[in-house]
């Protein structure tokens, strides 16, 4: 009998907690490291979906019933330079992931055709390179973003590894490049624990360049490298700092050949957890569900947005396959979401 009044106390007090927080952040408040580290923590799924109806409340007062929709096209493929221990596209290990040099004009202009019918609001052209500098590499690629941006159906938007420097940001920012995906992928701490040919100074840096040539940053990570709580609570708060205004979330989806095949999945709920914390430590920012929902996921999917998720990345993954579109677009909709077209994307809002 005591112990079971003593439980429902400390459930009150958890309770009541996680409601002066999520008040706080609806009020446009900040929540501290340590506020943060309570919610990473929560365990029962009782308190995790309290969480998640204030991660709801919170999304729907900053972003509305839009759900922001990016796709991404496979610009280079494979052989890349980089060990990054989760990627298939590295040339550390045997994957059987394709190969092939910088895209043609007439696949990008496609796939830009298909996410406008779609209502994606932004298309990435990804390559698997370390990054780029000066030189006839980086006047090809801004050739393909100047037609994409002159076809005007999709804002032009790009992952391309690390920036040599400054004038290579402002050549693509000059190219119609208006979104720049650099993950800083997981905690400073944990960082070298998944890549050692390149440090995450080396992706502040690129941020900076790309920050000062007004480019918007697209940056997040991915859960389930091995990481704890504490490092995916850094991973948020260094996203508050360098101003992200698309914070994608990835979840391993272990590719056999790469070190971390075997990686043990994270549990849904712990993935819908961390979604929901993402929100309150960055409640005006696009949470955008990227690669391995699906396979992760399954049939909790759509729990996303009330997890507080805003953003979601529809068609194939880069070497992976997503579930259809239509599917996509239907579970949005279902849920009385609006996934609408909006050329930029972006609201002023985003940026404070
Ligand atoms: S994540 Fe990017 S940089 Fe790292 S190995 Fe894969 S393609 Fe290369």
């Amino acid at each position: 009998m005591l112990s079971s009044m003593t439980a429902t106390l400390v459930d009150d007090r958890t309770r009541a907690r996680l409601a002066a927080i999520g008040q706080r952040v609806l009020e446009e408040g900040r929540i501290s490291r340590e506020e943060a580290m309570f919610l990473f923590e929560l365990e029962s799924s009782a308190d995790i979906f309290d969480l998640m109806a204030w991660a709801n409340r919170v999304r729907e007062r900053f972003k509305g019933r839009k759900v922001h929709l990016c796709s991404i096209i496979n610009a280079k493929a494979g052989r890349c330079s980089e060990d990054c221990k989760f990627c298939a596209q590295s040339a550390f290990y045997q994957t059987g992931s394709p190969q092939y040099g910088f895209v043609d004009p007439e696949p990008v202009l496609q796939a830009a055709e298909e996410a406008r019918a779609n209502g994606v609001v932004g298309l990435g052209l990804v390559a698997a390179w370390k990054g780029l500098n000066e030189g006839p590499m980086l006047e090809e690629v801004c050739r393909r973003f100047e037609e994409l941006r002159d076809s005007g159906r999709v804002r032009p938007d790009a992952s391309l590894g690390i920036l040599g420097s400054q004038t290579v940001a402002d050549r693509l920012k000059a190219a119609g490049v208006e979104c720049y995906n650099h993950n800083l992928e997981t905690s400073r701490r944990f960082f070298p624990e998944q890549c050692t040919t390149h440090t995450y100074e080396d992706r502040l840096r690129t941020i900076g360049y790309l920050k000062q040539a007004g480019i918007k940053i697209c940056s997040g990570g991915i859960l389930g490298l091995g990481e704890t709580r504490e490092d995916r609570c850094d991973l948020a708060f260094s996203l508050r700092e360098v101003g992200a205004h698309i914070v994608p979330i990835n979840i391993l989806n272990p590719i056999p050949g790469t070190p971390f095949e075997g990686r043990e999945p994270l549990p849904p709920m712990e993935i819908l957890k961390t979604i929901a914390c993402f929100r309150m430590i960055l409640p005006r920012q696009e949470i955008m569900v990227a690669g391995g929902r699906t396979v992760n996921l399954r049939d909790l999917q759509s729990m996303i947005f009330t997890a507080g998720a805003s953003a979601m990345m529809v068609g194939n993954y880069l070497t992976t396959i997503n579930q259809p579109v239509e599917k996509d677009l239907q579970m949005i909709r279902d849920l009385g979401l609006d996934p609408a077209w909006d050329r930029h994307g972006f609201s002023d809002q985003e940026h404070r």
